[in-house]
């Protein structure tokens, strides 16, 4: 089969392994380039490590620090005539490199969410492992079923109280349009807390201890965002931001838990970067786009990767004493946040329209960044070749459920 992009909305439902693989090797080479880890992590679970932030991480972890990596993602096998999802063949490529290392990298393939998957790490990493030291968690997902109620909690990405009109960005098509996002109902607000806050991620963390594979001193790191204002009715004060603002309550709890065998929980907010979560925002597309080219231009450009090569490096790992935000948080934004970075990107935004869009914005980078994420455009990958789409990639893990 010859495997092209077959784009539908914010989505592109194929991925070519091929392409897939070459941007893990992308990554890996990145983190390779750069100096190891001192007393970097040693062993490693990832929840939510097939794509954008948890794949990176888990790269960084594993070619950064030569660490064992578990990782957990809900991905699509793929069947005799239809590609597996790019998560999947991310984590075949992944797993691959890291054992002709001589790393230590497993997967399990299920739903995060449930009890199943819980219990099934936990008994993976008492067998395989002992425990770990570090566990990332970078969830991103439309619905979680509540693993003790069955309720299915399904999020949106909505303001609170009042609708709120913004310009946008079609990617695809290049066109530029005011979107109007009506607000959240407050059953609305609470089931997207239930499913990006922080509750899930507490659930691992007491799995975990309970089950006695959390290292001694074994740190947590949860994934956040908040943006410019210019995003905020929509992002940060809207239903994301609610459940972030849960994610922030729940890591003082769990941190407190975590600091009685001498470890830590930490929230850290990452920069906006094109992955499949932040491609299904409103608004956020075109933010990003302008943004790039801003941060291009002053050669402070990041990807997933660099971020979290940071985030072990200079953060975690660094050596010095972390540096916190008011809220207790490490913030790898820092750049994107800066002054004359934001200054220039709301000049950018005030002047953008559809016809000077692709002279203002870099979105040529963005729609290259949106394709590799399922392998698409990937520059020495011959996208001619016949492939078996499940012959001649044996899994990582089966899915369960
Ligand atoms: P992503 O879509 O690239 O990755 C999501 C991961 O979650 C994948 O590995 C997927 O398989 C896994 N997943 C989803 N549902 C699952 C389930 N039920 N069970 C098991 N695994 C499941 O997303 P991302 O953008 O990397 O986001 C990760 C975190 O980073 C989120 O908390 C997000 O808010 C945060 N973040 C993202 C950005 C950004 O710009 N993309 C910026 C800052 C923070």
């Amino acid at each position: 089969m010859i495997i092209r992009p077959k784009i539908r909305g914010f989505l592109c439902v194929t991925a070519h392994p091929d392409g897939c693989a070459a941007n893990v090797g992308e990554q890996i080479d990145y983190v390779r380039r750069r100096p190891a880890l001192r007393d970097g992590p040693r062993k490693v679970l990832v929840v939510g490590a097939s794509t954008g932030y948890g794949l990176s991480s888990r790269i960084a972890a594993a070619f950064g620090s030569g660490a064992g990596t578990l990782g957990v993602y809900f991905e699509r096998p793929p069947s005799s005539d239809k590609p597996a999802s790019a998560g999947w063949y991310n984590s075949v490529a992944f797993e691959h490199c890291a054992r002709e290392e001589g790393l230590y990298a497993r997967s399990v393939n299920g739903d995060a969410f449930s009890n199943e998957i819980k219990q099934q790490v936990v008994e993976t990493i008492a067998r395989d492992l002992g425990a770990v030291d570090l566990v990332i968690y970078s969830l991103a997902s439309p619905r979680r079923t509540h693993p003790v109620t069955g309720e299915v909690h399904r999020s949106v990405i909505k303001p609170i109280g009042e609708a709120f009109t913004s310009r946008t960005v079609d990617i695809d098509k290049g066109i530029i349009h005011d979107v109007t996002l009506e607000p959240a109902t407050p059953g609305e607000v609470e089931d997207t807390v239930a499913v990006m806050g922080g509750d899930d991620w507490e659930m691992w963390i007491q799995a975990l201890m309970e089950g006695g594979v959390l290292a001694p001193g074994a740190a947590s790191v949860a994934y956040s965002y908040v943006g410019p204002e210019m995003t905020w009715p929509m992002y940060h004060h809207g239903t994301i931001g609610r459940a972030k603002a849960d994610l922030d309550e729940r890591a003082r709890a769990i941190d407190a838990r975590m600091k009685e065998t001498g470890g830590r929980a930490l929230v850290s907010v990452n920069k906006a970067v094109v992955t499949q979560a932040s491609s299904a925002i409103p608004v956020v597309p075109l933010y990003i786009a302008l943004l790039f080219r801003v941060m291009k231009e002053k050669g402070i450009h990041e990807g997933c990767v660099e971020q979290a090569h940071r985030l072990f490096a200079d953060r975690l790992y660094g050596g010095d004493a972390l540096e916190l935000d008011a809220e207790g948080r490490i913030r790898l934004d820092d750049w994107e946040m800066r002054p004359d970075v934001q200054d220039e990107v709301r000049r950018l935004w005030d002047q953008v329209t559809g016809e000077n869009l692709s002279s203002l914005a870099d979105i040529d980078g963005y729609r290259e960044d949106f394709l590799k994420l399922f392998g698409f455009g990937v520059p020495g990958v011959d996208y001619e070749r016949d492939i078996d789409p499940a012959g001649e990639f044996t899994g990582p893990a089966e899915r369960v459920g």
